[in-house]
């Protein structure tokens, strides 16, 4: 298979957009499964109680399963809830339990609530170094529908923004609100973060709608926009009921493909330092 050329640093992707269903999961679970085809070392936390990036990389997330939550609680290290996937050793999930959903309270109380993932994440990093384990390449942190208190710890986590966008009817409906949010977290939290990527997914490829999203999100956004768009593609929507992301689940379909290209463009961009 080809490879790619690591970032020189890690690389810490948050995908987020306040809307469900525009495609940040399966966004964040085939980019990543894709640069891990490609010899990338790539940890996906889901940072979603509903835990569909743990289910799409085949990782058990019961409730009583050890996850994210007890981590942002401070109850584990990352180390010690962190999973192989099923596709690779080198592709790596920290799960998510519903409880994950009770975060969003029980941190309101505690101390530094908007930092705790960077913390456990930074720690994690210098864990495996300590430990002589590959360095991580890339991480990415799938989001919750929300801007609440999981993604502004995704936000002071990272130093990019992935923004999945569904190419539909409002598909800019409510990006300045998330934009303004980004800000607020740059100036309050995270000085570094950046909106680097936008992904157009889901997209009717031959239809005039989806052609003129797509170019009214390029007109807003030049540099960020991917040149591959993701296109509507029934073998993406069932490989997570496989436990499997749509690259190991029929790596030669249009979907497959098409992720498999946008990680190769995301790849090529430059790296950015570590929030
Ligand atoms: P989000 O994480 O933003 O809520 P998902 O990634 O879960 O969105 O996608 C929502 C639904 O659409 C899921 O059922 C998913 O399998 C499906 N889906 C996502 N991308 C595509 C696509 N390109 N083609 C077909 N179905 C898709
Ligand atoms: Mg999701």
């Amino acid at each position: 298979g080809v490879t790619f050329e690591p970032p020189s640093q890690t690389r810490v992707l948050t995908v987020a957009n306040q809307k469900g269903g525009v495609g940040k999961t399966t966004t964040a679970v085939n980019i990543a499964a894709a640069l891990a085809r490609a010899g990338q070392q790539v940890l996906v936390i889901d940072n979603d109680p509903q835990g569909n990036a743990s289910t799409a990389l085949g990782v058990e997330h019961d409730r009583d399963a050890v996850s994210l939550y007890d981590v942002l609680l401070g109850e584990a290290a990352m180390h010690e809830v962190v999973r192989d996937s099923t596709f690779a050793p080198n592709l790596l999930c920290v799960p998510a339990t519903i409880d994950l959903s009770g975060a969003e309270i029980e941190l309101v109380s505690v101390d530094s609530r908007e930092t705790r993932l960077r913390t456990a994440l930074r720690s994690y990093l210098v864990h495996r170094a300590e430990n002589g384990l590959p360095r991580l390449d890339y991480v990415f942190i799938d989001c919750p529908p929300s801007l609440g208190l999981l993604t502004v710890n995704a936000f002071t986590a990272a130093a990019e923004v992935l923004i999945p966008i569904q190419c539909e009817y409002y598909a800019l409906e409510g990006l300045s609100q998330l934009l303004r949010n980004i800000d607020l977290i740059k100036e309050h939290l995270n000085p570094a973060l950046e909106v680097s990527t936008i992904l157009l997914t889901m997209s009717d490829t031959r239809t005039n709608l989806a052609r003129e999203v797509a170019m009214e999100v390029r007109g807003h956004f030049p540099e960020q926009t991917l040149p591959t768009v993701i296109p509507r593609s029934v073998r993406i929507s069932e490989a997570p009921s496989y436990g499997q992301t749509v690259i190991q689940y029929d790596p030669s379909s249009s979907g497959a493909l098409a992720y498999a290209q946008a990680a190769r463009e995301l790849s090529t961009r430059e790296a950015r330092r570590i929030a």
